[in-house]
């Protein structure tokens, strides 16, 4: 079972994501457990105060350090070796989010999600309380919650017993080293465009060729960068 806890400022924004799909499935069938947490919770003061102005100036606030590395440590121990969970910051200067991350990481036991507000969280906070920081993408959005949300759906459907058909996982793209290739449903013609006949015709190794064909031909055409790794492993 992988047990998530979300940090967060506006928990209520997860509600309606964790109920529905894969993710809800993946909690049912008691794969992953995702508890919520408010950060207000860990405030001390009457205003429960969450974040203050940046010391020598500049726009915004920042999030203070004392409630968040409270709450990181209730949920996940002090940073080092006794520590129960591993504590993923969502941010921009984090290390890009890809599959291999979202295969790792869906072995873990314990993950603690933290989402940053306002202009991020104060650098000692970092320091002494998160084991990594993860981007999205080399974009700025308001707050990790959106965020965090991806990184939940992202290894929840690699649970074993989430997906119907895990095969799926493999041949998608990023599943190997190529993007998947077109894909098709009913009906056989629209608007005048017809599905490529090989995929009518039954035969399953033709249609694997194929497949594998139209995946190169993908890649190579919109991600060359991919095609160079898999291009050194056997020759395409
Ligand atoms: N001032 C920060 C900077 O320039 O790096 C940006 C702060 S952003 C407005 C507020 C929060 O949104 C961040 O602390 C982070 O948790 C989240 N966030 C924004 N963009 C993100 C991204 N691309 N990936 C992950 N988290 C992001």
């Amino acid at each position: 079972m992988l047990e998530i806890d979300v940090i967060s400022l506006f928990p209520r924004l997860f509600e309606a994501f964790l109920g529905e799909s894969f993710v809800g499935l993946a909690q049912e069938r008691e794969r992953a457990r995702v508890t919520l947490h408010d950060l207000r919770e860990w405030t001390t003061d009457r205003h429960r105060t969450v974040d203050d102005s940046p010391y020598g100036g500049g726009p915004g606030m920042l999030m203070k350090p004392e409630p968040l590395v409270a709450a990181i440590e209730a949920l996940a121990g002090v940073k080092g070796a006794e520590r129960r969970a591993r504590v993923v910051l969502l941010s921009p200067q984090g290390k890009r989010l890809d599959q291999q991350w979202l295969q790792e990481a869906s072995r873990a036991e314990h993950l603690v999600i933290v989402c940053g507000r306002y202009e991020g969280v104060d650098q000692r906070a970092i320091d002494l309380a998160v084991d990594e920081e993860i981007s999205l993408g080399d974009f700025v959005l308001c707050g990790g919650e959106i965020p965090a949300m991806a990184l939940i759906e992202g290894m929840m459907r690699l649970l074993p017993g989430v997906l119907g058909n895990p095969e799926s996982v493999l041949s998608e793209s990023f599943g190997g080293d190529l993007l998947e290739g077109p894909q098709y449903t009913r009906p056989a013609e629209f608007r005048g465009q017809a599905v490529p006949e090989v995929l009518l015709s039954g035969d399953h190794a033709m249609i694997a060729r194929w497949r594998e064909e139209k995946a190169v031909e993908t890649t190579r055409r919109r991600r060359p960068d991919l095609m160079v790794a898999a291009q050194g492993k056997d020759g395409r």
